[in-house]
């Protein structure tokens, strides 16, 4: 992982300004010939069938990305075209997320399904001029016939009904005069285009479903292919970027709206590859399941990759747009290295936190020189990156805790912690020497007993120089915190690659991925509220969980610190 990272760092410190990705140099091009007078408008259209997942951010990052850059538009709008998997649930933490973001669509927030009416109406114009009609056939027997793309597919014996036969019995379908599934409305196409969407797809369906938006006005509803591409045409999309696998859509979409509009105006469609990431599955169906079979605790478990999920981790909208950026934008489908995500969450936590002292693995010190009932209160920076953020006070006492594996009994020479013997420096404090230790009948070490130099006090100019800093807790002033230590949700790099049959993602979850223990932290500590964002020393970054209350302290750990033991003790 290390390495890992170095190599992440260096690319990126050699890369700094990147050149124009593809869509980019498209816009441009078309700005330059002034194509759409000029104008600039994009979209972000989810499903509102489940949480966003960083998958999702990219898209939105480069929608509203590209409208800020080329100082254009860019519309929400929900793609709400099957009653029966979405809820107001999802519209509501959509927007949620796309704001926390930092993305604003002003007043173009829309539904597909404010276009019922007029896509209505382009089902029936294409009805009206032979381009469309009503199939009696069962779905399965509708699929069979389509075949393969090397075989021309069959064409249904309801494919040459009359007109007046087919604008009666939509007709019928729109009043509802049959059940689910009883017919679908499809476009005349092409039985034996080799692309098998142009093989007279359905366009209508039947549903008797309540939908979030339109409730019980509609028993029929059109399909996503004949929703999508007349949706962006009606908001004057001027680029419709979506991701590859809609490239062999595109054919369909242009022959809807070239058999649907007179004027000139069309929205382009372009396609990129969809962001993958190591160690993560990012289809909603996939993430659905996890929530629902118990895997994780929620949609916004901070193990998800769903948007809420990382703000509730402690991720920040500036780092993930920083990721968003740095993956660029690809062609051909790859696989992310979830270190450059992490990489963007330290890079912008590292400027903005404030530093604290928490000790999660708590092993006692007793000063034995030290007075009894003294307490120093000592001033610490709250963030060398950033001196305006200025010092704290931490209390220092005669009793404190370390971390158990800053001290071995029997010490290796390049141990630059805590040993019999050995001195250390308390960061922010004194240099102190362990002059003994006890242990518990199995052999565990429970308590230190060291000697502090009153010389050696930090910011005193004390020259007296000793390699190892630690971090530490004063025991008398600690604050208990809940901590949670969230690992990878999955142990294989590609978690959809099994190893044997009848397995499937769910095979790869990391069975260790949140353990959960109680940290000793200093007492700055209290009156937090959730979503605040700290660097433990020594130990990685936390945020606040909403779970947290003034009597009991929650924590979860966002990211580990990159090699934080070097750093630290070069500081000193
Ligand atoms: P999933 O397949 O992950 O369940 P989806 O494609 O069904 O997601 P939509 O709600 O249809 O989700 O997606 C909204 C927009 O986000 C679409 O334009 C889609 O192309 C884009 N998008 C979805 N997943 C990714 C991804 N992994 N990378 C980039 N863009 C994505
Ligand atoms: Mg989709």
């Amino acid at each position: 992982m290390k390495n890992n990272e170095k190599k992440i760092e260096e690319e990126l410190n050699s890369n700094e300004s990147r050149s124009l990705n593809f869509i980019e140099t498209i816009i441009e091009e078309d700005i330059k010939n002034n194509k759409h007078g000029g104008r600039i408008h994009t979209r972000f259209p989810p499903e509102p069938n489940g949480y966003l997942h960083i998958g999702h951010a990219k898209s939105i990052c480069l929608n509203f990305g590209l409208a800020e850059k080329y100082n254009g538009k860019c519309n929400l709008r929900f793609d709400d075209t099957n009653p029966t998997k979405e809820e107001e649930e999802y519209v509501n933490s959509i927007i949620e997320d796309v704001k926390w973001l930092g993305f604003d669509w002003e007043d173009r927030l829309f539904y597909a399904s404010d276009y019922f009416d007029q896509i209505y109406e382009w089902a029936v114009k294409l009805i009206s001029e032979g381009k469309a009609y009503v199939d009696d056939q069962p779905s399965d027997v509708i699929s069979e016939q389509r075949r393969t793309p090397t075989r021309p597919g069959i064409e249904s014996p309801f494919r040459n009904r009359s007109i007046e036969e087919n604008m009666d019995l939509f007709e019928k379908m729109k009043k509802g005069e049959f059940p689910d599934g009883y017919r679908v409305l499809r476009a005349k196409i092409d039985m034996s285009s080799p692309n098998m969407h142009m093989r007279d797809p359905v366009i209508y369906r039947i549903l008797h479903a309540t939908h979030h938006r339109t409730g019980d006005k509609w028993c029929i509803y059109p399909m996503y292919d004949f929703t999508h591409g007349q949706s962006d045409y009606l908001e004057g999309i001027t680029h419709s970027i979506c991701t590859l696998e809609f490239e062999i859509h595109r054919p369909l979409y242009d022959w809807f709206l070239d058999n649907l509009i007179e004027t000139e105006y069309r929205p382009r469609q372009y396609e990129f590859a969809r962001l993958n990431l190591s160690y993560t599955v990012m289809s909603k169906r996939k993430l659905l399941e996890l929530v629902e079979e118990g895997y994780v605790n929620s949609w916004d478990d901070p193990r998800m990759p769903t948007i809420s999920g990382m703000r509730r981790r402690g991720y920040t909208p500036e780092s993930i747009r920083n990721f968003a950026d740095r993956v660029g934008v690809a062609k051909r489908d790859n696989v992310i290295d979830v270190g450059l995500l992490e990489f963007s969450v330290r890079e912008h936590l590292n400027k903005i936190t404030p530093r604290i002292f928490a000790v999660l693995n708590p092993l006692k010190i007793i000063i034995t020189n030290y007075p009894e009932d003294q307490v120093e209160e000592l001033e610490l920076e709250v963030n060398p990156e950033d001196t305006s953020m200025g010092t704290r006070k931490v209390p220092f006492s005669r009793e404190i805790y370390i971390e158990q594996d800053d001290f071995m009994q029997d010490p290796p020479k390049k141990f630059f912690r805590l040993g019999p013997g050995r001195e250390v420096r308390l960061k922010g404090a004194y240099i102190i020497k362990c002059e003994d230790y006890k242990k518990d009948e199995n052999g565990n070490v429970v308590e230190l007993y060291c000697t502090y130099d009153p010389e050696t006090k930090s910011g005193s100019g004390s020259q007296r120089k000793v390699k190892g800093t630690l971090h530490w807790v004063s025991v008398a002033h600690a604050i208990d915190a809940e901590v949670r230590l969230y690992d990878r949700l999955f142990i294989k790099e590609e978690p959809d690659v099994v190893d044997k049959e009848g397995e499937n993602f769910k095979s790869n979850i990391n069975t260790d991925s949140l353990k959960i223990i109680t940290g000793k932290i200093e007492p700055g500590v209290l009156g937090v509220k959730a979503f605040d964002k700290f660097q433990f020393q020594r130990l990685g970054y936390f945020c606040v969980d909403p779970d947290s209350t003034n009597e009991k302290l929650v924590f979860n750990r966002t990211v580990t610190l990159r090699d934080s033991w070097a750093k630290v003790s070069k500081k000193k």
